[in-house]
């Protein structure tokens, strides 16, 4: 019921309903002690002024909680922080009570009690002790104050309550404690275990030395999508570095490394954000181009072909300098990724076969190439 009201207070906001459900959930137990106290002033000696003034600041401080809650984001107020202010308003409330309830003032104990395991559940164990001090000195500064001033109030029943409520605060201090350590246990184990979920699932989907997504992601990506959408058009290409074998051979393989990883970045800032480019396998690359034309990938791949001959890149007095192949094609409507990818992969041939640094276009049913 409390978890409905939440969410119809909150919207789709399931901390902010979590929030709300709580505070309704206090406002229960206030209209439960605020009837004590409007029961002792009826049938007891209460005062109706004293049990007006309860009721109004009871009511005030709960909008007042209910505006700083829906708030809380803006004023970057935590939940911990909410409990708090909640907690000792709670307890304050409950020690000005306490003198106004008569004989019923045992409830007030139950009260304090209810409100320091109720903060538990959101405060550090450090706030719940420091919760629980203020409540034992407020109360027992209540108690010394009635006993003195109120004939009603006899010294040796305060005495006894005092020990009781401090004994029974003390324990759950001591419970809610473990449990907030127990928390934070929990908190972090659950905090280390997205940590290394992100860091499988980076392993399992980036190239560890270019950074780009890799061979598993971008197969996932092109089946997840199954079939290229009817009416969306979509390009592929698959890219290869030219004469690289000598790299490694002229310069080390150290040096080859340096050269894909450069490769990537260099492609990478040529790329419209949707644009997707990962390491295929060696020194291949496929280039996946959503919604774009054959004639707009043409261009987007010759930039590409014209910017790699031009960046080097420095290996001690030699300056590395590659050029790219590369097969594009339109996907059909329709059409399963593996047959574009046989389609690239024959264009990307024959520009090598052409005499390499040139891109590929495949035009209505046949190859052409453009230098
Ligand atoms: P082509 O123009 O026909 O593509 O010639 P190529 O030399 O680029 O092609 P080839 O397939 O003969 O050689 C590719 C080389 O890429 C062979 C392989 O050792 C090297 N290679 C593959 N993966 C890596 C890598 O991760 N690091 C380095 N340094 N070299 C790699
Ligand atoms: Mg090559
Ligand atoms: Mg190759």
């Amino acid at each position: 019921m409390f978890n409905r009201l939440g969410k119809t207070a909150a919207g789709d906001d399931p901390k902010m309903g979590r929030l709300v459900s709580y505070w309704s959930v206090t406002v229960l137990l206030y209209l439960l002690c605020l009837g004590i106290v409007w029961l002792e002033t009826f049938t007891g000696s209460g005062q109706r002024e004293a049990a007006a003034a309860l009721t109004i600041l009871s009511c005030l401080g709960h909008a007042g909680f209910y505006l700083l809650i829906r708030k809380s984001r803006r004023l970057r107020l935590t939940p911990a922080q909410l409990s708090v202010y909640q907690g000792r308003f709670a307890v304050l409330i409950t020690c000005l009570g306490y003198p106004i309830v008569g004989p019923f003032r045992g409830a007030c104990l139950v009260v304090l009690l209810v409100t320091l395991v109720f903060c538990a559940f959101t405060l550090e164990a450090r706030k719940t002790h420091s919760l629980s001090i203020f409540a034992i000195v407020l109360l027992g500064a209540m108690m010394i104050a009635m006993s003195r001033l109120d004939p009603a109030f006899d010294a040796r029943i305060e005495f006894v309550h005092f020990v009781l409520i401090g004994t029974m605060v003390a324990v759950v201090g001591i419970l809610t404690g473990r449990m907030s350590d127990l928390r934070a246990r929990l908190k972090k184990q659950k905090d280390e275990l997205l940590v290394a979920l992100a860091r499988i699932q980076d392993l399992a989907t980036r190239d560890a030395l270019t950074r780009l997504p890799n061979r598993r992601f971008m197969v996932d990506l092109l089946q997840g999508g199954e079939r290229v959408p009817h009416g969306r058009p979509a390009c592929l290409a698959l890219l290869d570095i030219d004469w690289f074998k000598r790299i490694n051979d002229t310069y080390g393989h150290a040096a080859g490394d340096e050269v894909l990883q450069r490769f990537a970045e260099e492609g990478s800032k040529l790329l419209r954000p949707t644009d997707i480019l990962a390491r295929w396998g060696g020194e291949e690359f496929l280039l996946f181009l959503p919604q774009t034309t054959l004639a707009q990938a043409q261009g987007i791949l010759e930039r590409f072909r014209r910017h790699t001959e031009a960046w080097t890149l420095a290996h001690g007095e030699a300056r590395l300098r590659v050029t790219v192949s590369a097969g594009l094609v339109e996907l059909h409507d329709r059409e399963d990724y593996g047959s574009g990818i046989s389609r690239a992969d024959a264009l990307l041939y024959r520009a090598k076969s052409e005499g390499r640094n040139r891109v590929a276009v495949e035009e209505e049913g046949a190859a052409v190439t453009a230098a």
